[in-house]
């Protein structure tokens, strides 16, 4: 017969103890997943995760690696100064096998760092850690590890639901970032041939008028037109000028810096913006872009050549030498419309420039003074 055995005082406060330390535990993780999901974008994010857990956890580091580089991480990256992160505790797994090793079978993993984490903690591996796959909807988003310089603090034999949660919390708040940066790309991208839209470049040409003037960087924009694309059409069909348009897309794409941004601006017309770029290097940049165009192989149906050429119109402008920055957008791409025109008529393929002096002399008045 089994006997009943009372619990004796110290087991009981032991016990009390136990839930009083659970409690708190709770209450942190609580507290934690609170500020994950009330992040409003990917650097608040970052924010809570590697240093606000850091530091209410008293860990010896917290590590993101992300799963896979494309151009919705590259632009949250870039929105949220992520890149200042990367080194800082993220980082970007460097290919699909490296990824795999370090999530493992997917599970949460806790105790002393193995060799297959050597990708997650660099040369120094701290003394205990859990390492949390990410996941959603069957895609691997990334892995998140924490880390202790005390071996006993992640033992394989602890409980692990509470990290179990947040790892998941913390795959949904990532997820959902991912989408809503996708979303706004949508509304910024044109789909025909992959390049930004007008709105964006708008956008951007704005803050790099500002930013232009606060660090005294010139900026050149360059209005680019296929010439005769009506006839392109009407000789080859749509379906072939979609393609050149495509073909065309590329080949500018391919001879910028990866900093300038390349926009569909109209039907067959693009808008570039140079940034740090003075005119004469850009004058030699848009001949580059002009001749690429106008080397191009595309083909229609039938396997005849399309021939492509652009016209360019080039304005550049130190913004420290306005005043007024309201403006200057709008200017700026006056003057590359002008010099576009003048292009068009002085006989197609070709680049004209407005000299920035012409620009700065539809300055008003006192900012010529
Ligand atoms: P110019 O050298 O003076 O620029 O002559 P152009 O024929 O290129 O100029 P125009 O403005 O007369 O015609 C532009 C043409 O571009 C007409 C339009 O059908 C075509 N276009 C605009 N968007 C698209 C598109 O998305 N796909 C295709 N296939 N054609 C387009
Ligand atoms: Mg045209
Ligand atoms: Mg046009």
């Amino acid at each position: 017969m089994a006997t009943h055995q009372a619990p004796t005082l110290d087991g009981l406060q032991t016990l009390l103890a136990t839930v009083q330390r659970n409690e708190r535990a709770l209450k942190r993780f609580q507290d934690m997943e609170l500020a994950l999901i009330g992040a409003p974008d990917f650097g608040q994010f970052l924010e809570v995760v590697l240093n606000r857990l850091r530091f209410d956890f008293d860990l010896a580091g917290v590590r993101l690696m992300l799963a896979e580089v494309d151009d919705t991480l590259r632009d949250l990256l870039d929105s949220a100064d992520g890149s200042r992160a990367l080194g800082g505790g993220l980082c970007i797994a460097e290919d699909a096998g490296t990824f795999e090793a370090v999530r493992g079978d997917g599970k949460l993993w806790i105790g002393t760092p193995r060799e297959r984490h050597a990708a997650l903690f660099g040369g120094r591996p701290p003394a205990s850690a859990v390492v949390m796959p990410l996941a959603r909807n069957g895609r691997w988003l990334g892995v998140l590890a924490l880390g202790s310089r005390d071996g006993k603090r992640f033992a394989p034999d602890m409980a692990t639901d509470f990290l179990e949660r947040f790892g998941a919390v913390a795959a949904v708040c990532l997820e959902n970032m991912w989408n809503r940066e996708r979303l706004k790309r949508i509304g910024l991208t044109d789909p025909l041939t992959g390049l930004s839209n007008r709105r964006y470049f708008d956008q951007r040409l704005r803050e790099e008028v500002v930013r232009g003037k606060r660090y005294g960087a010139p900026l050149v924009c360059l209005l680019i037109d296929i010439d005769h694309f009506k006839r392109v059409n009407d000789t080859h069909g749509h379906a072939t000028g979609d393609r050149a348009l495509r073909a065309a897309s590329v080949c500018m794409r391919q001879q910028l810096r990866v900093t300038d941004t390349l926009a569909r601006y109209g039907g067959e017309e693009f808008a570039a913006l140079l940034v740090q770029t003075e005119e004469g290097w850009a004058t030699t940049v848009a001949e580059r872009v002009r001749r690429a165009v106008a080397r191009l192989n595309v083909l229609d149906d039938a396997g005849l050549r399309v021939p492509l050429t652009i016209s360019i119109g080039l304005a550049g402008v130190d913004p420290r030498d306005c005043g007024d920055l309201d403006d200057l957008p709008g200017r700026l791409l006056g003057a590359a419309d002008r010099a576009l025109y003048q292009a068009k008529r002085s006989g197609r393929d070709r680049v004209v420039v407005t000299p920035q002096a012409a620009l700065r002399m539809t300055l008003p008045l006192e900012d010529r003074l």
